[in-house]
């Protein structure tokens, strides 16, 4: 199975993953390779699949995938110390998975990567 139908099969619960979030808009997950102690990809439950496609008309998913986000690291504590959201896009951008989703890390000091 390629990585984006791995994506679809996660949001419908149809593939194992330890599921943080889920409405009718977005679905997160913990990422299986974590990189932080805290590492949660937010992706929208319809396909995107890069910051590409985002446009006028899929703008408010993407909106929602922030706010997710900013939402789950209140909920877990780690807004007041801070976190990273990293959104990669294609090959040079270090995106694996050709199914747009919001990297989550944190939980520790990430340091600056600019
Ligand atoms: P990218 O490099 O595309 O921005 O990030 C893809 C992320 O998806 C990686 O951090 C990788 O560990 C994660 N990932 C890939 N396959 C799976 C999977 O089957 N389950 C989960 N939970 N994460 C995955």
């Amino acid at each position: 199975m390629n990585k984006k139908n791995i994506f679809e099969q996660i949001i419908k619960g149809k593939i194992k993953s330890d599921i943080v979030y889920q409405d009718k808009i977005v679905t997160a997950f913990k990422d299986i390779k974590p990189k932080a102690p805290i590492h949660i990809l937010i992706i929208p439950n319809v396909l995107i699949v890069s910051a590409n496609q985002i446009n006028e008309k899929n703008k408010d998913i993407l909106t929602h995938v922030f706010i997710t986000a900013i939402k789950i690291a209140k909920k877990i504590g780690i807004h007041e110390k801070g976190y990273r959201l990293v959104l990669n896009c294609n090959r040079n951008g270090g995106q694996e998975v050709p199914y747009l989703h919001l990297h989550l890390l944190g939980g520790k000091y990430l340091g600056s990567i600019l």
